[in-house]
């Protein structure tokens, strides 16, 4: 079920849009029978979705519906795997129709016609790489390659245009379906646009490293000031980091935001080359931001009863949050290998006291607040009152298997799924 309603509005529009293509049903008579009619159907309803998948798939865009960037990912990643699905069919049916399989993959530069399903062959080889590589093999490859794979949706999208403009039978004789194309290619156009500014920081903030301190654990905690505009962002919000000028962007968690100076910091753990080099930045340094977006503490963001789990660097969306609503209805448990690794541990200890549970799995020590070992159902038990587990709102952040264990056990002690919010530190 969607839980931000923006997104389903959103999803409704798409279906939405896909009604004048349906419509075209009733003209099959135009392309000589339903068959021949469903061929080109195909195309343009998949050819709607990609448009739909590529301008969600934009962060300055899905800015503007809601700041839930990751319910519209979900989205974005659903009409990537179904909806392109229907690009793909489309030259299956349509060299069926034409009774020529080597249409599909070799050219033939005969007639202008067949130079036109030139850009259609190209679209196809493009979209069918994204699509197994995404849709089948996504947790067998590596981040970046993927990345940089998934960008050839802009070539693709391109030719998709160009071939659909060139040849699309219905688009080029139902006047509503002109003007219906014209404007997605206009939109399509617009955000390329965008996008190549963006890569020179058009629509970024900068800011400057204005302190540097390093904790145990690879941890790294980053305090910048505002250069040129200002992240407004609320409790448990992210935003992008660009290290430099042209470099990568990847997502951190405001951990804090002083709001009369605008400064935000992060805690970052060094895991990769992308945050090894960001430990390489010096005070003065410059760095682009975007952002914020995120919705994950906003049900958190309250005096009603909650219990949070964090797991390693998954603790940077609460360090806000207990401070400003922390008190006597939040409980917190805290997983980490040793006990030094626990940032911010003592502050969390004076808000909460002996709501604050530490659990411990590579060190041995005494206390009855640590847990010696991983937070299990039972241990889970022991220190959330059952009025809890029927009311309260869950929040868990830490490492995949760790806040898969959780959920399962919270599940499993009868919590609902609608009470469970968690954030994944990857997209
Ligand atoms: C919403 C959100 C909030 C986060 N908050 C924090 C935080 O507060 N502190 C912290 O230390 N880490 C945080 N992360 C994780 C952080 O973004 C990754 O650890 C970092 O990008 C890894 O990059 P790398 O090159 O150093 O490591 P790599 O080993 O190259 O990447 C490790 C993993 O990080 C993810 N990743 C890499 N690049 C990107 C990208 N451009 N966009 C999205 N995911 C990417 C991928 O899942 C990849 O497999 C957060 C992630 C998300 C999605």
């Amino acid at each position: 079920m969607l839980r931000n309603k923006r997104v389903a509005t959103v999803a409704f529009l798409i279906g939405l849009s896909q009604l004048p293509v349906i419509w075209l049903f009733t003209q099959s008579s135009k392309l000589g029978g339903i068959q021949y009619a469903t061929g080109n159907i195909l195309g343009i309803a998949g050819a709607v979705f990609m448009w739909w998948q590529f301008l969600l798939g934009i962060r300055f865009i899905s800015r503007f519906i809601t700041r839930d960037y990751v319910a519209i990912l979900k989205l974005h990643k659903f009409l990537g795997k179904y909806g392109v699905l229907l690009a793909l069919i489309h030259p299956f049916w349509q060299v069926y129709n034409y009774s020529d399989w080597k249409l599909l993959l070799l050219p033939k530069l005969t007639t202008e016609f067949y130079s036109n399903v030139l850009f259609g062959q190209g679209a196809f080889v493009l979209l069918s790489l994204i699509w197994i590589l995404s849709a089948l093999f996504r947790s067998k490859i590596r981040f970046r390659p993927w990345l940089y794979i998934h960008y050839l949706v802009y070539p693709a999208m391109a030719m998709v245009f160009l071939h659909s403009r060139a040849i699309g039978t219905f688009l080029n004789t139902i006047p509503g379906m002109e003007l219906y194309w014209n404007f997605l290619l206009l939109t399509f156009c617009v955000v390329v646009i965008y996008r190549i500014a963006n890569l020179f920081n058009l629509g970024r903030a900068i800011y400057r490293l204005n302190r540097k301190e390093t904790k145990s654990d690879g941890i790294t905690i980053y305090t910048f000031m505002p250069v040129r505009g200002r992240i407004q962002s609320k409790i448990g919000q992210f935003a992008y980091i660009r290290p430099r000028f042209f470099a990568e962007a990847h997502p951190f968690t405001v951990m804090k935001y002083d709001r009369e100076r605008g400064n935000l910091t992060f805690g970052i753990k060094a895991v990769g080359p992308f945050t090894n080099q960001l430990e390489k930045l010096t005070v003065g340094d410059k760095v682009y931001l975007d952002g914020p977006y995120g919705v994950f503490t906003t049900e958190g963001q309250s005096n009603a009863p909650k219990v949070v789990f964090a797991g390693g660097i998954g603790i940077t969306p609460f360090v806000e949050l207990i401070k400003r609503f922390g008190g006597k209805r939040t409980i917190m448990f805290y997983a980490n290998k040793v006990l030094e690794n626990a940032i911010f541990r003592e502050e969390f200890k004076q808000e909460l006291q002996t709501n604050y549970i530490d659990a411990i799995s590579q060190e041995k020590v005494k206390d009855k607040l640590i847990i010696e070992g991983r937070i299990t159902q039972e241990v889970i038990k022991k220190f959330v009152p059952q009025d809890y587990l029927d009311h309260a709102n869950f929040f868990l952040c830490g490492p995949p298997p760790f806040m898969a264990a959780i959920q399962i056990a919270l599940v499993s002690l009868g919590v609902s799924k609608e009470k469970i919010y968690s954030e994944e530190f990857g997209l």
